[in-house]
């Protein structure tokens, strides 16, 4: 079996001055295309979501719009936990809370289901790549606002030069792979 470094630095493609000029775009669909890999992701990201001995220890499991829900379903089968979207603004049907957040331009807006979670649940939640840490951050609001509980997040690949973690600083932030 390939080690987990390895299946990351197979899997992830640098697509330079993608959406725009400056931008190295991280592109994770080879490893979504290569089920062993995916599957050692998965069982990765899963262990964000483990106590110390290894037990599932969370009762649902955030993806956030788009990336964020390929990686997150399956890690929440794995946990025997449920699965919640956090969506951009006008996709859910149901009543739902908003947080809005600064990009480079402009400005974007997440929202979730009010309904998404029980008094005190906690969450885990994923996503791809963590660069601002805006997106995170703007989630994280979501979940405290329904009254759940966030245990952590765990993204596939970290951007350190990029002052995400800096901006999460106090929460728990896992990545499996820091560029
Ligand atoms: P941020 O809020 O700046 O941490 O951005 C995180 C969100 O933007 C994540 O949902 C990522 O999917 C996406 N993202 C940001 N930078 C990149 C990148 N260089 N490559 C791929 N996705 C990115």
């Amino acid at each position: 079996m390939r080690s987990l470094e390895q299946v990351l630095a197979d899997g992830i493609r640098d697509i330079p001055d993608y959406p725009q000029e400056g931008v190295v775009f991280k592109d994770i669909t080879p490893l979504l295309a290569d089920h062993t890999g995916f599957g050692q992701v998965v069982e990765a990201l899963a262990a964000f979501g483990t106590d110390d001995d290894g037990n599932p220890a969370v009762d649902k499991v955030v993806g956030i719009e788009a990336r964020g829900f390929i990686l997150a379903a399956p890690v929440a089968l794995a946990l025997g936990a449920g699965f919640v979207p956090v969506r951009k603004k006008g996709k859910l049907p149901s009543a739902t809370y908003e947080e809005s957040y600064a990009l480079e331009y402009g400005e974007a807006t997440i929202e979730v289901h009010q309904d998404a979670f029980a008094p005190g649940d906690r969450v885990l939640v994923i996503d791809d790549v963590l660069a601002t840490g805006g997106t995170v951050e703007a989630c994280l609001r979501l979940i405290r606002r329904c009254g759940a509980e966030v245990a952590g997040t765990a993204v596939l690949l970290e951007l350190s030069f990029l002052p995400g973690r800096k901006r999460l600083d106090g929460e728990q932030v896992g990545a499996l792979l820091t560029v």
